[in-house]
């Protein structure tokens, strides 16, 4: 199936699949890289449950009209997705502060926004995902500023949506980040992963957090934790 290795990320390989070039295999790996690729470690374990993960959530979004890249999962670490060409700004939506928004803006982890806040970061490691302005997005990528608008709505729908699908499992959606990509007509898809290492998810009951905070702020044992949210979705299905 797998035809050749298209490319290699921090945290998934994307394999063209033979005999269909519109769609590709993501591999999930079980490293780890926080504070852009500063802090590394392997988990044994972790690409499974972020394959997982992301799969249940796409396959909840599609069920609940948002259309995503994904198609089907594989086996354990990898999936089958609609190739895009992928729009180069990471679009972060906060419902409460926690992360760089702290920092850079000196708000108090665990403040709650009144609406939830819609940030485009420019996909660039070299330049470590500068947070850029909606002209600087329409300057930096091929989208129109209606697409953009697009782009906003849509990530504010998926808030939306998982919002409650978390709350079911007793975690509160704190932040998190998604890509979009261009699929061969030319329509723009939610596409990359939707999983604890792109989401800030904290425990309703204890407030623990439940997500790559754990790694980042060296707080436990991630694979442990990333256990449990699948343990947790998989017994409300
Ligand atoms: P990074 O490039 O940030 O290290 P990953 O290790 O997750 O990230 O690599 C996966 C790559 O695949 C990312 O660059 C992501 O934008 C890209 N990607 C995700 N979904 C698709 C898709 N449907 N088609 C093409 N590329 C995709
Ligand atoms: N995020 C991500 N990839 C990135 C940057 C951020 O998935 O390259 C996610 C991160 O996990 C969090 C949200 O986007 O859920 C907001 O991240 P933030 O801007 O607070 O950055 P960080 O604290 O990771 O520096």
């Amino acid at each position: 199936m797998k035809a050749e290795l298209l490319y290699e990320g921090k945290a998934k390989k994307v394999f063209t699949v033979e005999g269909n070039d519109q769609t590709l295999v993501l591999s999930y790996k079980n490293d780890a890289t926080a504070f852009n690729g500063v802090k590394k470690d392997v988990f044994e374990g972790k690409g499974r449950y972020n394959n997982l993960i992301s799969a249940a959530i796409f396959t909840y979004l599609s069920q609940q009209g948002v259309a995503s890249h994904f198609k089907q999962t594989l086996n354990d670490t990898e999936q089958l997705v609609e190739k895009t060409t992928i729009i180069p700004l990471e679009v972060v939506v906060r419902n409460i502060a926690a992360g760089s928004i702290t920092r850079r803006l000196g708000i108090k982890e665990k403040t709650p926004f009144p609406s939830p806040l819609v940030e485009f970061y420019y996909k660039d490691d070299l330049l470590g995902d500068p947070l850029i302005n909606d002209a600087h997005a329409l300057l930096l990528s091929d989208v129109t500023k209606e697409e953009l608008e697009q782009i906003k709505q849509l990530s504010l729908l998926v808030n939306k949506k998982l919002q409650p699908f978390f709350t079911e499992v007793g975690l509160q959606l704190i932040d998190f980040k998604l890509e979009f990509g261009r699929n061969y007509t030319g329509e723009i898809i939610l596409s990359d992963e939707i999983s604890p290492d792109t989401c800030r998810l904290w425990d309703i009951v204890t407030g623990e957090k439940m997500d790559k905070d754990v790694f980042r702020e060296g707080l436990g044992d991630l694979v442990e934790v990333y256990e449990v949210i699948l343990k947790r979705l998989e017994a409300v299905k």
